[in-house]
């Protein structure tokens, strides 16, 4: 998924924006408040991780700013001041999570896998439509009881299809949640890797709607 990092200190950035990756989230990392509120302006997000201390914007204006535009989507604020007092205030301000200086990369990951869970609507641990499971905390993706392995690029791809089974995702926000900044985007990178998870999948596991985009299709209730 796409991800707002906003981190003013270096090496905790550095070592964050390398966790989220490595959980197969595309990192945009900006390090104030004003370049995080032109980035949650331009792009669609599914979370941020949003420091609360930073140059230029204080972090609970910048979330105070979002909600206040209406925009839902789920914050886990970082701190480093840890007092009662502003966890109540960022959670006040609309932030969904928090964690307090120093936390555990693992942590972090388990939380925002709990944030986008909620909102997609998705309350099971494991997602599982169209005869495919997927675990977001292992990156286990399994198709008729068989293992299946996916690159990294194929994995976001299915693990944002398979966030809102039913839903058409077009190419382009396809592509939002694929790639971060300054990564290269090849002209039909999303159908080359469409074509890859139908191969591993089985032909009739992602659905083209023509004009529309893609959808994986909700299992029908038992
Ligand atoms: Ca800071």
């Amino acid at each position: 998924m796409r991800i707002l990092l906003v981190e003013d200190d270096a090496l905790l950035g550095d070592a964050l924006q390398a966790g989220l990756k490595q959980a197969g989230h595309a990192v945009d990392w900006v390090r104030d408040g004003v370049s995080a509120e032109t980035a949650l302006a331009a792009e669609e997000y599914a979370a941020a991780v949003l420091d609360l201390g930073l140059p230029r914007k204080d972090g609970i204006d910048v979330l105070r700013g979002l909600r206040a535009r209406k925009r839902s989507l789920p914050v886990l604020i970082l701190t480093a001041r840890d007092t009662v007092d502003d966890r109540i205030r960022g959670l006040d301000a609309g932030a969904d999570d928090y964690l307090v200086k120093p936390f555990d990369l693992g942590e972090l990951n388990a939380r925002l896998r709990a944030l986008l869970r909620r909102a997609g609507g998705q309350p099971a641990p494991v997602l599982a439509a169209s005869g495919i499971t997927l675990d977001p905390a292992t990156r286990a993706v399994s198709c008729a009881g068989k293992t299946v392995e996916l690159s990294a690029r194929e994995y976001a791809l299915l693990l944002a299809l398979m966030q809102q089974p039913g839903r058409a995702l077009s190419r382009a926000q396809l592509e939002q949640h694929l790639y971060a900044w300054g990564e290269e985007i090849g002209s039909n990178a999303v159908e080359v890797y469409i074509h890859h998870l139908r191969r591993k999948l089985g032909a009739d596991a992602i659905r083209t709607l023509r004009g529309i985009g893609y959808v994986v299709a909700k299992d029908s209730p038992p």
